[in-house]
C-alpha cells in the first residue's frame, strides 16, 4: 500500500469504524476521585496549544482537578505567533482567572522543529506529520507531568475538529505506559456542546481565533 492509499485508509475508517466516547471515559475517571483522593483534588498537567482550544477544557477540568497549564508549542510558525497565541492565553488567564491557574511555558524550538516537521512537508493536515507533531510535543509535557508529581495530564487537542481525538487518546495512553507517577486522562472536550461553549467564552473575553492549526505548512495549505 503506498501512502497515498495508506491514507485514504486511514480516513475511511475514522469515518466507518467504532469510536471510543472519551468523553464518557472522562466522566468515568472523574466518578472514582472520591475515593482515590478523598482530601484533595487531584493535580492535572493540561497541555493547551492556544486559548481558543482551552478555554472550555480549564472550565470542564477545573471542577475536578487542580489544574496547571503547559504550552509546549515549537510548531507554532513564525515566532511572532507563537507569541501572539501565549499572550492570548496569559491575557485570559488574567482576566478569567484573575491568574489564580498556573502556566508554564516552554522554550521556543521552531527551527528545529520545522526540520523536524520537514520530513512530511506535504502530508495533508491530520496525516503522519500531525501525529508525529502530537506525539512529540504531548511526551515532552508528559515528561514535566511525571516529573512534577502531577497526577494526570491530558491535551486541549482534543477539542479541535481538525483532530482525531482517537489518535490522539490513542497516543496518549501509550505514552502514559512509560511514566509511573503520572496518569493519562482521555478527553474529548469536543462533546458536551464544547464548540458552543468555547464561543460563547471566545465571544465574551473577544480571544483572538487564528486560522491555521500552527507549522509553516498549515499556514501554506489554509493560505494558497
Ligand atoms: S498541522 Fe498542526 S498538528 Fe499538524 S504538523 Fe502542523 S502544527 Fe503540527
Amino acid at each position: 500500500m503506498n501512502d497515498f492509499e495508506e491514507y485514504a485508509a486511514y480516513v475511511r475508517g475514522r469515518k466507518s469504524s467504532f469510536k471510543t466516547n472519551w468523553h464518557k471515559e472522562a466522566l468515568k475517571e472523574i466518578g472514582t476521585f472520591e475515593q482515590k483522593f478523598p482530601d484533595r483534588k487531584p493535580k492535572i498537567l493540561l497541555h493547551a496549544c492556544c486559548v481558543v482550544c482551552a478555554c472550555w477544557p480549564m472550565d470542564f477540568l477545573s471542577d475536578a482537578f487542580d489544574v496547571t497549564l503547559i504550552y509546549n508549542n515549537p510548531n507554532i510558525w513564525p515566532k511572532e505567533e507563537w507569541e501572539h497565541r501565549l499572550s492570548e492565553l496569559k491575557r485570559y488567564i488574567h482576566e478569567r482567572w484573575n491568574d489564580s491557574i498556573p502556566l508554564i511555558v516552554t522554550e521556543y524550538t521552531g527551527e528545529d522543529y520545522m526540520k523536524y516537521l520537514s520530513e512530511r512537508k506535504d502530508d495533508p493536515e491530520g496525516w503522519k506529520r500531525c501525529f508525529g507533531c502530537y506525539e512529540k510535543r504531548m511526551d515532552e509535557a508528559f515528561a514535566y507531568a511525571d516529573a512534577h508529581g502531577f497526577d494526570y495530564f491530558t491535551t486541549v487537542m482534543t477539542f479541535s475538529r481538525q483532530k482525531d481525538s482517537q489518535k490522539l487518546n490513542e497516543i496518549g495512553l501509550k505514552l502514559g505506559e512509560k511514566y509511573s507517577r503520572t496518569k493519562y486522562f482521555t478527553s474529548d472536550f469536543k462533546k458536551a456542546d464544547g464548540q458552543v461553549k468555547s464561543n460563547a467564552i471566545c465571544d465574551a473575553y473577544d480571544l483572538y481565533k487564528q486560522n491555521y492549526c500552527g507549522c509553516v505548512y498549515s499556514f501554506r495549505d489554509e493560505n494558497s
